[in-house]
């Protein structure tokens, strides 16, 4: 049988959503349109977003290679990668 929500196999056994969605529902009940409200400021963003988010991330790796290259030429032991 296929889960009502979903759409993927679900494992046999009562109702109509798999073990997931049931969960999925389970937190619609509790939370109600909060639930709503997460999933499209957290799960849904625009491209400018994502781009925003992504620079936001690069930065901070660029932040700790500099680092890691000041602390290298200040004599810090070098960890040979395993
Ligand atoms: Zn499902």
């Amino acid at each position: 049988m296929v889960c009502y929500l979903c759409e993927k196999k679900k494992d046999e056994g009562w109702g109509y959503y798999c073990s997931q969605c049931r969960r999925v529902k389970h937190l619609l009940n509790l939370y109600g349109d909060r639930v709503y409200e997460v999933l499209e400021h957290v799960l849904v963003r625009t491209e400018d977003k994502q781009t925003y988010k992504i620079n936001e991330k690069v930065k901070a790796d660029i932040d700790a290679k500099t680092y890691s290259l000041r602390s290298k030429k200040n004599g810090a032991v070098m960890v040979p990668k395993a």
